[in-house]
């Protein structure tokens, strides 16, 4: 159906009629985009059904990664391209009259997670798949994904989004594979053979039904899956009619949203049966598909490995030994081998208030056996700490999985796993030198590196298609299946007809996203200008505050002095804030309160613009990064685990203002101080200063005329009609001695931008620099990320 145009238009017309019984005539983008859909889903369904049984003949290990984050975004065009086939469709459509991009426009992101986290996941699958490695992803539905941010009087307002609204062309709901999960209840010992045994009594059980959506490889045969669970209720044979709603709505609540509120009980428990739920789900069903290949349990990690994408799946671990345990009947030392040779761990952050726990008294009710199992390892763990450190009950104490009354999730998480990544270099060296550093001195061999990446298929090809036309005319088109090979480019940066063209390339996505912001937030931005952006989740390390105070003192200087000599700048910002998280709210708030009155001041003739786009998601991000010049990746030192927005805009190539954290110090390595813009503290600056104390960011404020005028404009009524309203944020930099270090670092900052203003002036020098960016991206691409995950954590191998 997709061998020529011919063919394709003759099925597609065919389909929409027999579909919908409406000729071409009456039909709707909407109607185009589901039957295109279905179309793709039909063409793959073969070699989905081959790869699975070429994994089965194969007999060879197979991988499934779980993560309570999966944020795919749009997979219409994504899949054409992967497929090859997006010419041959294009090309027939136009001839229907109808435009491609018009009917992506439809498809609602998939918007199953909160940032790179989730992003990730989304990237490792797209490279699994092009590698034809046996790879699977196991996620929750969520009906109503994170939220939809809406920006109404500069406030950040939450919807539900409705993703699912019109159904899901995608998914494949297999109700004969659901699953049951127990929740509360009791557990009841009893004697079999000679040996204790354990049976859930009373349990409330929902039923999880898994909807498998085709991950489709690039150039390849190859379609691995993601299996996405909806929480439904297992049976309302309850007797009493409130009962029945109550137990619906609660079994409903756990596939509606990501990350509920957690402020108050309900929510912990709502968010632990989501990750229970999650981890449940998927360990029944990976076990039931090894039972159908092979007999013996015991060989079960020669044949899986389970990865977990951060803390949240965790109790993938008690809940494998659990079934190993209680269906299986192994001994405790059979099942704790299985276990922690089967689960991989990768830790995403060193934010302490980020590190997980739950109190007994919420965990052990909802999940009675799983808490024994984990006294049960906890207590072996902590026996075999004290006899290599007898006496040191601190020790102890600090690494137990329960102290306390908690249950320390990461800990868990160390203990019962295999392998344990950071996700940059000094992220880990973080992890083994301070974080987790006990933990490294007892299990050293577990703790390595794998930076992460990003699919250049999605974030280059698909995002960006003219300076992926360039590329290919330039270097050829192997970088595509070798990203490496991207460092071609590096020959062609003295070549002008090659600048000129990446110039005019940049230029056309920056007038394309002008337009993007004319449409949504009426701002007329000026495309000749530098496009500064910052877009990435709110957070205080993040620090889209310092970036917002070097606004204001950008505007404080124009306003001074009219005539300054700067290159006009259009700052653009995207983020959503946590709904509970109110700090963050008022930055967002903050930032569009600068953005009113810069963007309405005549008097400084346009040379800055600040711009808020709404609802920041996968969608939006692939507008922006093609158009940005300057890409902000700002956070304090030692904050930032890796980051993945700063890789799409180098890969894009935009130039880097940076601290050295995460994977920019990856990124200034590969090319150099020259084709940076590096700033402010380092990360062990940082860190000692945390420890040894002497930071007082009032001396910042007093000594500097510039800081204490931007900080005295959130209070004085420089902000119309805005009251008290950024109170919180003078009081975190003055009252709460400025955590992140934003007075600290803002000198430099300062000074960085006008080396930026200045290179920018010397565009040849500024597209060298572009050009050494892009030919080092390749790098970051997600296939290098995962490859090092196949070889040396999960030793899976390719299918062919
Ligand atoms: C890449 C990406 C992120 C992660 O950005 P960071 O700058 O690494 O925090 C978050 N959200 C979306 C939509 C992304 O595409």
């Amino acid at each position: 159906m997709f061998t020529n145009k011919e063919a394709f238009k003759t099925y597609f017309l065919q389909k929409l009629e027999m579909t919908y019984g409406k000729t071409f005539e009456d039909s709707t983008s909407s109607d185009h985009f589901q039957i295109l859909g279905h179309m793709i889903r039909e063409y793959v369904s073969t070699n989905w059904i081959n790869t699975n049984e070429a994994y089965r003949r194969n007999q060879g290990k197979q991988v499934y990664y779980l993560s309570i984050e999966f944020l795919l975004g749009r997979l219409l065009y994504h899949n054409l391209i992967n497929l090859g086939i997006e010419k041959v469709v294009t090309e027939g459509l136009n001839e229907l009259g109808i435009n491609l991009r018009d009917i992506e426009e439809i498809e609602h992101d998939a918007g199953l997670g909160n940032g790179g986290l989730g992003r990730l996941a989304a990237c490792f699958l797209d490279s699994l798949a092009t590698l034809n490695l046996p790879g699977h992803g196991f996620g929750i539905r969520y009906k109503h994904g994170l939220f939809e941010q809406r920006i109404v009087d500069g406030y950040q307002i939450e919807l539900p989004e409705q993703w699912l609204k019109h159904g899901q062309v995608w998914e494949v709901r297999k109700e004969d594979l659901a699953v049951d999960i127990q929740f509360w209840g009791n557990i009841d010992m009893y004697e079999k053979d000679g040996k204790l045994q354990f049976r859930h009594l009373n349990a409330e059980t929902v039923t999880a039904v898994p909807h498998d959506v085709p991950v489709i490889g690039y150039d390849t045969t190859t379609v691995n899956t993601l299996r996405l669970w909806n929480a439904e209720p297992a049976s309302l044979l309850a007797k009493d009619v409130n009962d029945i709603m109550r137990y619906k709505r609660e079994t409903e609540k756990i596939s509606e949203f990501l990350y509920p509120d957690d402020a108050n009980d309900e929510g912990k428990i709502l968010r632990l049966k989501q990750q229970y739920f999650l981890v449940s789900s998927s360990l029944q069903s990976i076990i039931k598909n090894y039972k159908q290949q092979y007999k013996d349990i015991r060989n079960f990690h020669q044949h899986i490995s389970i990865h977990i994408n951060d803390t949240h799946p965790v109790l993938a671990i008690p809940e494998l030994m659990r079934i190993l345990l209680d269906n299986e009947e192994l001994s405790w030392e059979e099942a704790w081998e299985i276990t922690k040779n089967t689960i991989s761990y990768t830790n995403h952050t060193t934010l302490s208030e980020a590190l997980e726990k739950w109190p007994i008294y919420l965990f052990q009710p909802l999940l009675p056996r799983i808490y024994m199992i984990i006294q049960e390892i906890n207590e072996r763990f902590c026996n075999e700490l004290w006899d290599k450190h007898p006496g040191d009950f601190h020790k102890i104490e600090n690494m137990a999985i329960i102290a306390h009354g908690m249950v320390k999730m990461a800990h868990l998480a160390l203990v019962g796993s295999y392998s344990v990544n950071g996700v940059a270099e000094i992220h880990t060296e973080i992890l083994k030198k301070r974080e987790m550093s006990d933990f490294y001195q007892v299990f050293p061999e577990k703790f390595n590196n794998k930076t992460n990446g990003i699919t250049h298929r999605r974030w280059l090809i698909k995002a960006n298609p003219k300076l992926t036309q360039l590329v290919t005319d330039t270097i050829g088109s192997e970088w595509i299946y070798q990203p490496d090979q991207l460092n071609k480019l590096l020959l062609f940066q003295q070549d002008n007809g090659f600048l000129q063209q990446l110039a005019s390339i940049k230029q056309e996505n920056k007038i394309h996203l002008a337009e993007i912001i004319k449409e949504s937030n009426g701002i007329t931005v000026d495309p000749t200008s530098i496009f500064d952006v910052q877009v990435k989740r709110l957070h205080a390390y993040k620090r889209q505050l310092l970036n917002v105070l070097h606004i204001m003192h950008l505007y404080n200087r124009l306003k001074e002095n009219p005539t300054l000599d700067i290159t006009p700048r259009t700052f653009i910002f995207g983020a959503k804030a946590s709904p509970g998280y109110y700090y963050a709210k008022k930055i967002i708030k903050l930032i569009n309160a600068v953005a009113d009155k810069v963007n309405n001041d005549k008097t400084i003739q346009d040379k800055i613009k600040v711009v808020f786009l709404e609802n920041y998601r996968v969608s939006l991000a692939e507008h922006i990064f093609p158009a940005a010049d300057v890409s902000e990746q700002i956070s304090t030192a030692s904050k930032e685990a890796s980051g993945t927005g700063n890789m799409k805009f180098m890969m894009n190539g935009a130039l880097t203002v940076g601290t050295l954290d995460g994977a920019n110090i990856e990124m200034r390595d590969l090319v150099g101080d020259d084709n940076i813009f590096i700033f402010g503290m380092n990360a062990d600056e940082v860190l000692d200063l945390y420890q040894h104390g002497g930071y007082r960011s009032t001396e910042y404020y007093h000594h500097d005329k510039r800081i204490k005028e931007v900080v005295d404009q959130l209070k004085n009524g420089f902000f119309h009609d805005t009251n008290n309203e950024f109170d919180p944020i003078f009081d975190s930099l003055l009252i709460e001695n400025d955590q992140y270090f934003v007075l600290k670092d803002f000198h430099s900052y300062e000074n960085i931008h006008q080396v930026v203003d200045q290179t920018y002036k010397n565009q040849q020098k500024w597209l060298q620099m572009c050009t050494v960016n892009i030919a080092k991206s390749g790098h970051f691409s997600s296939d290098r990320t995962i490859k090092e995950y196949a070889d040396e954590i999960w030793k899976i191998k390719s299918n062919f």
